[in-house]
């Protein structure tokens, strides 16, 4: 059995995996939204205890433990740096290392959205395709690109689908530029809009939404609460969300004619195949071959994807 760690901007999901990416046991808890890499490696540490007891098992005996982190990863040290939706995240920090020392097994440290891409490409909704885009909308929106039954990883940084230009000069995106696709589809930049609607005196049950069930930030469950109960902001911002995705996932298939997409993310998940409906609806006016779209599938792993990913660092690799 492999332990497998999905560090979210929102989330860290834990997870015992055993063979064939089946999962034992797991764990979550919230990132910490103060602090630094210290404090959300004691989190890690935390939750994949939990997840080993609930498999009964030591950390120790694991074959493993594989990381899925944002930010630039170095694989070989298992070094983490400019973790930007982490708190205090921007210099060097050794997470491998940290954890190791922690768990008393082996750590391996890989980029979030490549784990997950691979989860989906080896035992989930990529299996059947040779060339497919993963698209994980979230805090953020990340994508991995399979072409040719391989990853594509240009010079080490592509599937920044986040960062398609949608709209020149158009919303500032947290990576500081301009009318990137997750200035308006990101949870992060949706909460952003949303909290400014909301001084400026927009009616929304958001943030009431968020205070009962005791959150700081607004999760992929509250957006959904939120659209259930027919608020309209929600709705407003949803749309914009699904509409920017749309026009950022056709430019990448206009460009690399993959057979499928593949969508997950926390926000991909919560919403599932309704959405990637929609999503799928408004590509169809950017397509340039408009008659032949890409297959549309939710993240089979679901929520577990990034955390099995993590694992297959281990054993099966
Ligand atoms: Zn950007």
């Amino acid at each position: 059995m492999r332990g497998g760690i999905d560090l979210g901007g929102t989330k860290i999901q834990t997870a015992v995996v055993g063979d064939g990416g089946k999962v034992v046991a797991d764990a979550r808890r919230p990132t910490p939204t103060s602090g630094g890499p210290e404090d959300v490696a004691a989190q890690m540490a935390e939750a994949m205890r939990e997840s080993a007891e609930g498999a009964n098992v030591e950390t120790g005996s694991l074959e493993g433990v594989g990381v899925g982190s944002p930010g630039d990863v170095d694989e070989k040290t298992g070094d983490v740096s400019g973790a930007r939706n982490l708190p205090e995240w921007e210099e060097s920090f050794p997470l491998a290392e940290t954890l190791s020392k922690a768990l008393g097994a082996e750590v391996r440290v890989g980029n979030d959205v490549q784990v997950a891409v691979n989860a989906e490409k080896k035992l989930g909704a990529g299996r059947p395709y040779d060339s497919f885009l993963g698209v994980f909308w979230g805090t953020g929106v990340g994508g991995g690109v399979i072409l040719d039954g391989k990853e594509w990883l240009g010079r080490g940084a592509a599937g920044e689908i986040g960062h398609m230009v949608i709209k020149l000069g158009g919303a500032r995106c947290t990576c500081g530029r301009r009318g990137c696709m997750e200035a308006y589809a990101g949870r992060g930049a949706m909460e952003i809009e949303a909290r400014k609607e909301h001084d400026k005196g927009t009616k929304t049950e958001l943030f009431k939404i968020m205070r009962k069930k005791g959150h700081v930030r607004l999760t992929s469950g509250i957006w959904e609460r939120a659209l259930d109960d027919g608020d309209r902001l929600a709705e407003k911002l949803i749309d914009r969300a699904v509409k920017a995705l749309a026009a950022g996932i056709a430019s990448a298939v206009n460009l690399l004619d993959v057979e499928a997409v593949v969508i997950g993310g926390g926000l991909g998940v919560r919403f599932g195949d309704p959405y990637v409906k929609k999503i799928s609806k408004h590509m169809h006016k950017h397509l340039f071959v408009d008659d032949n779209p890409p297959a549309m599938h939710v993240a089979e792993l679901g929520d577990f994807g990034g955390a099995i990913g993590a694992s297959l660092l281990f054993g099966e690799n």
